[in-house]
């Protein structure tokens, strides 16, 4: 809180940085000072990762009953869903998000730790038939330090994405929250100390990427990293691994597809195309940022779109408006760019386009839902990830244009299809290129079960569901021989 300083969480205990260092947290609705927070250095990282190794090797965590594990990270879910309500407005502030957003935020990050404790004691191997006179059986291991970088945009999600399944596995953690909004993880590295995590298991040091992120990234004694940011931060982490054999999660961006045809649901397809691009700003690697609409449809859609967009209400995320505002100025100022780019390009502006008029919004960062209509597939406003509250609509006439147009992307990150038609469902859904694929619904409340991650740059590794937990363990075979 303002006046007093938010510190690192290293080794059990809060502390300073060791050279003193701090740096301000700002409400992006107001541009004022949040907060101010110890500002993790190189050797402040070095010390966290130690922390963990030691915490590893104690067997304080990996070595304890795996049920014992999932009880301690079933008393964290509760421990989040009790102090939920102050965690959402801290989110709220700290990101901008409308405070309901932020509280279904807290109750995903709760899921999180609810779904990976019911995992910890069900981590099994295999046995594997060799013939007489052998034993041959896995186990799967915790893979050992788990470094996780994580963005702005939902950091307790986030956060409890990685380390849940992390935990989970009886592996031990360091967290990089975002130097943007970096708030909420520190209370769940609080929290998760006062639920009974061991020392050391869970270290949580904010900082900026240029230095604590890189501190991380390339330190020898990590044994895994997770990161979830932008596609060439991704790249210049995944290189920094690679120096030390450190295997990677990458979760980056997206410009994923909402797939609308003429026999869709409408209703259903306006509220789902809606939230997909305006929720959270657009700020979500996995918003529906372009939107495929069949012709005889176009201008039913579109008219609807425009007509939600312009009703809804921006303002202060703890007003809990239908949109907050963008994360900062220079994330606004990229918004505003593209918005230019689409009309030099040719794209018509159907609504939005432009900074709200409100001269209360005028010291935060806020933009109006916008809809950018009559792009095509391969102009810049198609192509590349705004991360903001602008959907590129494009026009197709038959189903294999649709899919193609989909898939003429970088990334691959999510894609929505609506239809009435199970026929052209399945077709799109068995072509797209993408690790998700949702048929007439967009996300499912969190999607905490379900694996997700990227195909093409939009990543590689899966977080949630079962699938995760591949990431935080290492298969150990043993081969008895006997007579
Ligand atoms: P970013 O890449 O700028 O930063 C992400 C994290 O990396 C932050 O903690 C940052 O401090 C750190 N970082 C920055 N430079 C670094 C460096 N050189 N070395 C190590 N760490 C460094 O991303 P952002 O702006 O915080 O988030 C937006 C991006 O994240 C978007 O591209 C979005 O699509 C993506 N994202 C992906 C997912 C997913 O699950 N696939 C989820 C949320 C966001």
């Amino acid at each position: 809180m303002v006046g007093t300083v938010d510190t690192l969480i290293i080794d059990g205990a809060r502390v300073n940085a060791s050279d003193g260092g701090t740096f301000d947290v700002h409400d992006p609705s107001t541009g004022d000072v949040l907060a101010t927070v110890a500002k993790a250095t190189t050797a402040d990282v070095d010390r966290a990762v130690q922390a963990a190794h030691t915490a590893l090797d104690s067997k304080a965590w990996g070595g304890i009953a795996p049920a014992e594990r999932g009880r301690i990270m079933l008393r964290i879910a509760q421990a989040l869903r009790d102090r939920s309500e102050e965690l959402a407005t801290l989110e709220s502030r700290d990101n901008g998000k409308p405070l309901r957003q932020a509280r279904t935020d807290v109750q995903v990050a709760a899921r999180y730790f609810e779904f990976f404790a019911g995992i910890a004691d069900k981590i099994m191997g295999n046995t594997i038939p060799l013939g007489p006179g052998f034993l041959d059986y896995t186990i799967r291991e915790p893979i050992g330090v788990s470094a996780q970088i994580v963005p702005w945009n939902y950091p307790i999600q986030i956060g409890a994405r990685g380390v849940a399944p992390a935990l989970a596995a009886g592996c031990t953690v360091v967290l990089k929250p975002s130097s943007e909004a970096p708030m909420t993880a520190l209370v769940l590295g609080e929290i998760a100390l006062a639920c009974g995590l061991p020392p050391g298991v869970l270290n949580v040091v904010p900082g900026t990427g240029s230095e604590a992120g890189v501190a991380l990234a390339s330190h020898p004694d990590i044994n895994q990293l997770t990161f979830t940011g932008s596609v060439d931060v991704g790249i210049s982490v995944a290189k920094m691994a690679a120096e030390n054999v450190v295997p990677v999660v990458m979760e980056l961006g997206g410009k994923s597809p909402n797939i609308v045809f003429a026999d869709a649901d409408l209703d259903l397809a306006v509220q789902g195309v809606a939230t997909a691009i305006f929720q959270n700003a657009g700020q979500t690697c996995s918003a529906g940022s372009r939107l495929l609409v069949e012709r005889q449809a176009h201008d039913a859609l579109v008219a609807r779109l425009a007509d939600r967009a312009k009703s809804m209400r921006v303002g202060p995320g703890v007003s809990d408006p239908d949109m907050g505002p963008i994360i900062s100025k220079r994330q606004l100022e990229t918004i505003e760019g593209y918005v230019t780019i689409g009309r030099d390009e040719g794209a018509r502006v159907a609504a939005g386009g432009e900074r709200p008029s409100d001269p209360a919004l005028g010291r935060g960062f806020f933009f109006q839902p916008t809809l950018l209509d009559q792009v095509s597939a391969d102009m810049r406003v198609a192509q590349e990830e705004i991360f903001g509250p602008v959907l590129a609509i494009i026009t197709f006439d038959a189903i294999e244009e649709a899919i193609a147009i989909a898939n003429r992307s970088q990334y691959g990150l999510v894609a929505g299809v609506w239809t009435r038609d199970i026929n052209k469902a399945m077709a799109v859904s068995s072509k797209i290129k993408s690790g998700q694929v949702y048929v007439n619904t967009y996300g499912a409340g969190g999607g905490v079960e379900l694996p997700f991650g990227g195909y093409k740059k939009s990543g590689y590794g899966r977080e949630k569901g079962l699938e995760s937990l591949a990431s935080y363990t290492q298969v150990k075979n043993v081969c008895v021989k006997f007579a």
